[in-house]
């Protein structure tokens, strides 16, 4: 047989706990429901391979939010990402999350990932946020993957790569029944019954285009196509502020942050053409998305990340992080640019738009226990609502959900789903193979995420909006009626397609209910510029009722730590104001 050629095949499998993307969540989420029920099965399923995927395929080179004792306080990061996210925060699940997350860094370094420590042996945590000190290098993040895999084995998790989750199955009642899907090498189907299912599939980081025209140049990992999003849709589960995008300052076609989480603590900053300082903090919020923005329709433009003025040992200490870990292609870019950092400012720019919770706010709606409001399904990761979550929020939330989980399954049995669904679902996977002729896949993605650009990256114009959602029902149509795959490469392609779509139609359904604008650029109606607290100081959610995409309010919980009225707007304050 040759590879990726379609093979006709459903088999049937059930397992306690089904953990959907190996990435940073899904790991950590395997392993803490095998470690609560250690007789239980637990199934990690992975589009692409867990040794290698996710965010952190190559490493990470620090954890951006970690409330470590003597630096933080859980009050004190709860009420920062408060802040940094315009009031709209459920505190409970960051507060819990600030609580929890100490014991997994330490959790993280008995598997022998290492972080930066001072002579004492203390965590040496740097200062890039607003008001407190969260960030916490790893000098060997490169080995984050393979730690994380060696955990999974030892603990007797079932792997199965190259299985692509396509939608949930649910039962009569509503609950979460199990998972379909699609092995992405032969195409042939695996239905997967489980009591408890967890969603770690990532950000919707395909979902406007790059500026560099590399499809596959995003921001995120490209694998990351917003499945769980358009999956926990369709399966009825709510989803929170998706009209707050992910949009990143990043290097000028290179896509990657131009980190000034890494250069910053060294004295590194944001600059001007001018050479000057604009912003007050680098750390990414809407706000300060904003601010960039301003800059450069002022015409003081291009953004750089400036270096050039740091001591040529730091300059060198800073590469070894940035050309080493994370992102090791960026030393070749700058290199086959011919741009070294002592000499020359490095160009940013302002990236295309995605879902993404780890860096904003908009995922699938969760409580401070990863669980939706479909019962027995939870999520976590930068696909689940809490905000500015980062990857020690992937893995602390990923525990929470892991434990969870298992405790439901342990109390529940499998609930019954259709054998009508899999026929039906079936037939929608296989439809792009049975058709002689049509639109291959990557033509049907590139129109719609161009779409995207064109229409839904903000400033977000009412009108605009309203012709991106007629072209993209058009794109639909092509997409439904006259897409083909020729191999089973290709039949993922056009099930990711698919993914991108329902993405693109919920960000545009989504920014049109919110009628104010917040979150900086994230959220700039021009039709609405002003904040409005009366009536729109609340979650949206956004779900599929009667087969409809609908939008409704819903109550920010009251606070755990009181935010003072004098610090609500700390985060609006990013402009550096010109002194006398
Ligand atoms: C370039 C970059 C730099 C970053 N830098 C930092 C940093 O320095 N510090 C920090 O704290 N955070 C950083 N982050 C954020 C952090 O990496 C993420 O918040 C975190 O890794 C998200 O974890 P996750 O499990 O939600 O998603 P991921 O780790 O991306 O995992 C998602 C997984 O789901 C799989 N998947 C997707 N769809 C399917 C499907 N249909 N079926 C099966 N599997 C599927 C994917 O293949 C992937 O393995 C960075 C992110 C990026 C992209």
């Amino acid at each position: 047989m040759a590879m990726d050629e379609i093979v006709d095949g459903l088999s049937e499998v059930s397992c306690d706990v089904l953990v959907i993307g190996g990435g940073t969540a899904g790991p950590m989420a395997a392993l803490k429901a095998k470690l609560r029920n250690p007789k239980a099965n637990v199934v990690l399923l992975e589009k692409a391979n867990v040794k290698r995927s996710g965010a952190i395929s190559m490493g990470m080179d620090g954890l951006n939010n970690a409330v470590i004792p003597g630096y933080a306080t859980p009050e004190q990061y709860t009420k920062e990402i408060t802040i940094a996210n315009d009031g709209i925060v459920d505190q409970k699940a960051v507060y819990k999350y600030a609580q929890n997350c100490y014991k997994i860094i330490e959790e993280l370094d008995s598997f022998g990932i290492r972080f930066l420590k001072n002579e004492n042996g203390d965590y040496a945590v740097k200062k890039v946020h607003h008001i407190g000190t969260y960030v916490l290098p790893m000098p060997n993040g490169e080995t984050v993957k393979k730690a994380l895999y060696r955990q999974l084995r030892r603990a007797r998790i079932l792997i199965s790569n190259r299985y692509m989750a396509t939608r949930l199955l649910t039962a009569s009642d509503g609950r979460v029944a199990g998972a379909i899907s699609v092995n992405t090498r032969t195409a042939e189907i695996l239905v997967i019954k489980a009591k408890a299912v967890i969603l770690c599939m990532g950000a919707a980081g395909r979902l406007g285009l790059p500026t560099s025209g590399y499809m596959f140049g995003t921001y995120e990992n490209a694998a990351n196509s917003g499945d769980g999003y358009a999956m926990a849709y369709h399966a009825g589960a709510a989803l929170a502020n998706l009209e707050c995008f992910q949009i990143n300052p990043l290097i000028k076609d290179y896509n990657g942050p131009a980190c000034a989480y890494v250069a910053g603590p060294f004295g590194a900053f944001t600059a001007n053409n001018e050479g000057s300082r604009f912003i007050e903090c680098d750390y990414w919020s809407g706000q300060m998305m904003l601010e960039f923005y301003n800059e450069l329709q002022s015409g003081k433009g291009p953004v750089f990340l400036q270096l050039k003025h740091l001591h040529p040992n730091t300059i060198e200490e800073i590469e070894s992080t940035l050309h080493k870990v994370e992102r090791p292609t960026r030393g070749l870019f700058q290199k086959g640019r011919g741009t070294d950092y002592r000499t020359e400012s490095i160009e940013m720019h302002i990236s295309e738009i995605g879902f993404c919770s780890g860096h904003s706010a908009s995922g699938v709606f969760v409580d401070d226990f990863a669980r939706t409001t479909v019962p027995g399904l939870y999520a976590a990761g930068d696909m689940a609502s809490v905000p500015h979550n980062y990857m020690l929020g992937a893995f602390t939330n990923g525990a929470v959900a892991g434990t969870d989980a298992m405790e439901f399954a342990d109390n529940h049995d499998f609930a019954d789903f259709d054998a009508a669904d899999v026929a039906k679902e079936r037939d929608r996977v296989m439809a792009p193979t049975k058709r002689e002729d049509g639109i291959p896949p990557n033509q049907i993605e590139y129109k719609a995420r161009r779409l995207v650009n064109d229409y839904l990256q903000p400033p977000k114009v009412t009108r605009k909006f309203e012709l991106g959602q007629r072209r993209l029902a058009e794109v639909r149509d092509d997409m439904e009626q006259h897409m083909i795959a020729r191999n089973s490469h290709e039949l993922l392609r056009a099930l990711e397609t698919q993914s991108i779509v329902d993405c693109a139609d919920m960000a545009a359904h989504a920014s049109l209910y919110r009628e104010e604008s917040r979150w900086g650029l994230y959220h700039l109606r021009t039709d609405f510029p002003e904040k409005d607290n009366e009536n729109w100081f609340c979650h949206t959610l956004l779900s599929k009722r009667d087969g409809k995409m609908t939008s409704e309010k819903r109550e920010v919980q009251p606070y755990v730590v009181p935010i003072a009225d004098d610090e609500k707007d700390l985060y609006d304050k990013q402009r550096i104001r010109a002194t006398a």
